[in-house]
């Protein structure tokens, strides 16, 4: 399969970033910007502002995306948002296992596999990140560590939902820094997770999954690094706050 045949995707992670009113100028300002996107957009965007989000973009080509849900369906666990309630409010993306997740409040393989299987049996497509430290790559470990998260992550997901899941490939030193993985070194490890998907799945299954580069990604680098064969969209932090950027981001997607 040729890459022309995959879904490229464009998705913003907002953080936490924007009150409602302010979710919904910016969004207002991003839909006309990509209405003619030759790829999925998606906002993903603080609990709060997922409401008034969903009414805005209502009509159009953008769809919204959840930051974390939590695994169990209901019950005592104060302050986390299940899969019902997202999907009850017409979400349809979530993102899971970032790296600020892992790295400021404990999230493990082993959580993100859970949330991931919580997501996909709800019916929302989960997007998985994954990621080496800088450490591990100067050490030379980043396809042990990819591997590793990729196995652990999709652990006990068929075939058929690892279709409708997106991986971004983040590495760690990239996202927030400024420092951008070469398009090179983003085309290595994203064709990496594929060769990784083949071996655990099938070449028709790995052929079939949209996989995404993130770390700093902006107007100014969007095209190189999205012509990569195994680079079929973004998970863009920073310039997915900012309308112009991340149309830019969305044109080069859509190219
Ligand atoms: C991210 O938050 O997933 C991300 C890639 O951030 P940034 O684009 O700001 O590096």
């Amino acid at each position: 399969m040729d890459k022309t045949k995959r879904k490229a995707i464009i998705a913003g992670n907002w953080k936490m970033n924007k009150t409602p009113s302010e979710a919904k100028a910016l969004l207002t300002d991003i839909i006309p910007a990509v209405k003619d996107a030759d790829c999925e957009v998606i906002a993903c965007v603080p609990y709060v502002d997922l409401s008034v989000a969903l009414e805005v973009t209502k009509g159009t080509n953008v769809k919204i995306g959840a930051e974390n849900c939590h695994w169990a369906e209901s019950g005592a666990f104060t302050g986390e948002i299940s899969t019902g309630m997202l999907k009850e409010m017409g979400v349809e993306y979530v993102v899971l296992g970032h790296s600020e997740r892992r790295q400021y409040f404990g999230e493990t393989d082993e959580t993100v596999n859970k949330r991931t299987k919580a997501a996909l049996a709800a019916g929302l497509k989960p997007i998985v990140c994954v990621g080496e430290l800088l450490w591990e790559r100067e050490c030379d470990i980043t396809e042990e560590v990819i591997a590793r998260q990729i196995k652990l992550d999709l652990f006990d997901v068929c075939a058929e939902d690892v279709k409708k899941t997106v991986i971004a490939y983040e590495p760690v030193w990239a996202i927030g820094t400024g420092k951008t993985a070469t398009a090179e070194q983003a085309e290595e490890v994203c064709a990496f997770i594929r060769a990784t998907l083949a071996k655990l799945y099938s070449e028709e299954v790995a052929q079939a999954v949209t996989i995404q580069y993130g770390g700093s990604m902006n107007n100014s680098n969007a095209d190189e690094l999205l012509s990569k064969t195994n680079v079929d969209g973004g998970l863009i932090g920073g310039a997915s706050l900012v309308a112009e950027k991340f149309a830019a981001i969305v044109k080069a997607a859509s190219k």
